[in-house]
């Protein structure tokens, strides 16, 4: 059966004294209570290897918040699959609405990242979502079908590795949050695209996180929902506090 997770995605925030200090608080809380579902911290570059270093085996899981969709070579300033995974590193968010608006990432460019990331060991957290003017004029379940058909090449086997998760554009980092129905109906509406190419039994299997100003007070009642296997959180993963709160919501 598919995994509960909560994964934070903690952007292009906290210096490396900062995020070494903010991984080894939460992982002594982890520690310290048996989390009922998976936890992964998606961290800036620089600090895999030292986050790495303060996380205890079986406790948490260790994310890049990207990677090239290149294998290696002369990409200035790119950071490959190979290279996240060398930091111990096992998963990577791609396709965030933030990569695909600001750094005009496209589903081309999204598969071939997927595709290297799955070569190299990694899980790849694939984000996907509507803009708001998509969700106010009705074409937002064709939009998000589309970003997941994106991977419909891929062989089912790898297919069954990624987790999803649904980012309404709208409710990143706006406080505003989709109901739980909304989420409930999107995500779904994601496994049932899944279960039309891959089969029912793939798309039970696939976990699907949401994300968008989830916090440590509506993440009970989206958690709740059949379809919501947990979130992706940004802002609220920045304070061990709250983290640990959304993550108690599967208590
Ligand atoms: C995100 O960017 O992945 C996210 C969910 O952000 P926030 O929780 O701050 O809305």
């Amino acid at each position: 059966m598919r995994k509960n997770i909560v994964a934070g995605n903690w952007k292009m925030n906290t210096t490396l004294e900062e995020g070494v200090e903010l991984a080894n608080e939460i992982n002594g809380l982890l520690k310290g209570k048996k989390a009922n579902c998976d936890v992964v911290i998606c961290v800036p570059f620089t600090h895999l290897v030292a986050v790495k270093g303060v996380i205890d085996e079986g406790v948490m899981g260790l994310g890049a918040e990207n990677c090239s969709e290149h294998e290696k070579g002369a990409y200035t300033g790119e950071v490959s699959a190979a290279m996240v995974k060398s930091t111990g590193a096992d998963h990577v968010i791609l396709g965030h609405s933030e990569r695909r608006q600001y750094f005009g990432e496209n589903n081309e460019q999204l598969l071939a990242k997927t595709k290297l990331a799955l070569a190299n060991g990694l899980t790849p957290i694939f984000c996907v979502g509507e803009v708001l003017e998509e969700r106010e004029n009705g074409s937002f379940n064709e939009v998000v079908k589309g970003q997941v058909e994106a991977l419909f090449s891929l062989e089912p086997a790898d297919f069954a590795k990624i987790i999803i998760a649904y980012e309404p554009v709208w409710a990143i980092g706006t406080g505003k949050t989709a109901t739980a129905e909304q989420a409930q109906d999107m995500h779904a509406h994601i496994r049932s695209v899944i279960a039309e190419k891959y089969g029912k039994e793939l798309a039970d299997n696939t976990s699907i996180l949401y994300g968008g100003s989830c916090k440590p007070t509506n993440a009970k009642e989206l958690f709740a929902k059949p379809d919501v296997d947990g979130g992706l959180i940004g802002g609220a993963a920045l304070k061990a506090d709250s983290f640990m709160g959304i993550i108690e919501a599967f208590d």
